[in-house]
């Protein structure tokens, strides 16, 4: 076992908070899931070498941030559509390309977005 400080956006850090209380484990635990399930992902899919198709979900508060990262990785864009829930932004993406890239796509949006998510499809 590891330890080591890790940094969260204060709302992000409250719901670890309450997942823990609810579940009655610790916070570590609750974090060390989350991570595995990134990391699994990431070591199946957003890798060096590995061709993948997936899906990018973003809901964001505008859509500037999103259209700059989209023009840096239209090689990976097979499809795209934008829709408006209340006053936000909800994007999809249908990727496909090298794994690396995808990856670097998808941690890029998720760091101007309210919530991010990918899901491999292949
Ligand atoms: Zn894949
Ligand atoms: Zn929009």
């Amino acid at each position: 076992m590891r330890r080591f400080g890790v940094s969260l956006p204060d709302e992000l850090a409250q719901e670890v908070d309450k997942i823990s209380q609810e579940l009655g484990v610790t916070r570590s635990a609750v974090v060390a899931q989350a991570v595995s399930s990134f990391v699994h992902t990431y070591s199946q899919h957003l890798r060096d070498g590995h061709r993948c198709l997936g899906a990018v979900i973003s809901l964001t508060e505008g859509v500037e941030a999103a259209s700059r990262m989209m023009e840096e990785y239209k090689d990976l864009i097979a499809n795209y559509s934008h829709m408006h829930i209340g006053d936000r932004c909800l994007s999809v993406f249908v990727v496909h390309g090298d794994g690396r890239r995808i990856g670097e796509f998808l941690m890029g949006l998720s760091e101007r977005a309210a919530r991010t998510l990918f899901t491999p499809l292949e």
